[in-house]
């Protein structure tokens, strides 16, 4: 089994270390002198000075008083400052939304969620959004210009680059919407758009498993959604689509229907909206999603039994995953994760059984850690590691140090 095994390690900075990659180092919050960055890095004494300024000016670090010394003046030491900015992170999901300030480490200092139709269209969402973001501002005394960016994820296909949604199912109005421009003219912020399946993958692998550089996050609720993390980054594919494999075909579900018009699909046999119609259709009452969950923490056997074979299913599904892509850590999460167990056994039965060894040797099968807040937070990490991307703050530092 997994729990135990080695835990693999963020990759060290390359020699060639900019500014970005001195802060990638400070962002594991442990104060450190210009010395030890010089032989963390390989660089000369001289450029760490230089790019430490750099930072300084930028308010991303700070000096973190003095190191005991041999002797003589003692060495400044320098940490990362994650109160130096803050982000907005929205997400919006099917019938609910929610909203969080982070600071730069993911730290939430204020957050609000409320019902809200995604059907609304986008004006009126996002109209929400922006006055409920600026009131959470108001909240934490921060001014909108300590923003560093507003992050939005949406419940449906985005393409990520522009921030526009595209035909997505259940959000009439959202096709083709420009989010990013309605957003930044109303709050002058750079606005990064992404699905919702996405931004609970980034928010949890943040806030739970750093460690893991190739994660694979499952949402499991009235569909069923996977966000990729892979080398440490969200990993969309061309389209925007990876991930999408609530539309694999699984076996012995031939007679069942989906509603994208193919039959056999995991999404109609595994997701909370199906095991609730396999319930109701046995004459249990179940609406959706939550009622499955309610049922099976009831210890309701023919629901317990449902969410254990969604579970199976699912792990049919990810057992190709496996094979193909050799992640090292699963994470469960969704509604239909707060059934208990039940769920996570089956998927572990199946790929345990089915993937091949060497890809699950040291492959760890969990539970979602971050709960609710997952996606906003993601959302918010969206944007930091966006701004704070090495390649992007060396270019952002260079100018300012060369005026
Ligand atoms: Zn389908």
């Amino acid at each position: 089994m997994t729990d135990g095994s080695p835990v693999p390690r963020r990759p060290a900075p390359s020699a060639a270390a900019g500014a970005g990659a001195l802060l990638q180092l400070l962002r594991d919050g442990t104060p450190r002198t210009r010395s030890e960055l010089s032989a963390l890095t390989g660089l000369a004494r001289s450029t760490v000075t230089g790019r430490v300024d750099a930072l300084l000016a930028a308010g991303l670090i700070a000096p973190t008083g003095e190191t005991a010394s041999t002797g003589g003046r003692p060495p400044a030491t320098f940490a990362f400052n994650p109160a130096a900015r803050i982000v907005l992170g929205a997400d919006l999901g099917a019938t609910h939304a929610r909203l969080a300030v982070t600071d730069l480490a993911g730290n939430v200092l204020a957050a609000t969620t409320a019902d809200l139709d995604i059907a609304l269209g986008p004006k009126a969402v996002l109209d929400w959004t922006v006055e409920h973001g600026l009131a959470l501002l108001a909240e934490v005394e921060r001014p909108a210009s300590d923003l560093l960016g507003i992050g939005i994820g949406l419940p449906g296909p985005v393409e990520h680059d522009t921030g526009r949604a595209v035909n997505p199912p259940i959000m009439p109005g959202w096709d083709g919407f420009d989010v990013p421009a309605y957003v930044s003219e109303r709050i002058p912020v750079p606005v990064m758009v992404d699905n919702d399946v996405n931004i609970m993958a980034l928010g949890e692998h943040f806030t739970a498993w750093p460690e893991y550089e190739h994660l694979l996050f499952i949402k499991a609720a009235t569909g069923i959604g996977c966000g990729i993390i892979a080398a440490g980054q969200v990993y969309r594919g061309a389209q925007g689509a990876a991930g999408d494999m609530g539309h694999i075909r699984v076996a012995g579900a031939d007679d069942v229907h989906c509603r994208c018009g193919n039959t056999g699909c995991l999404e109609a046999v595994a997701s909370g909206a199906a095991i609730a119609r396999n319930l109701t259709a046995q004459g249990i009452e179940a609406g959706g999603s939550l009622d499955v969950v309610e049922l099976a923490r009831a210890g309701s056997v023919p629901a317990l039994r449902l969410v254990r074979q969604a579970g199976r299913d699912i792990g049919e599904v990810l057992a190709g995953a496996v094979n193909f892509f050799n992640p090292s850590i699963i994470v469960i999460g969704g509604s239909l994760a707060l059934a208990g167990d039940h769920l996570i056994a089956g998927v572990r039965e199946v790929i345990y059984q089915r993937s091949l060894p060497l890809a699950t040797r040291h492959l760890r099968i969990a539970a979602a850690r971050t709960g609710e807040s997952s996606g906003a937070i993601g959302a918010g990490v969206m944007v930091i590691e966006h701004a704070l991307d090495p390649a992007r703050l060396d270019a952002i530092t260079e100018i300012k140090t060369n005026g």
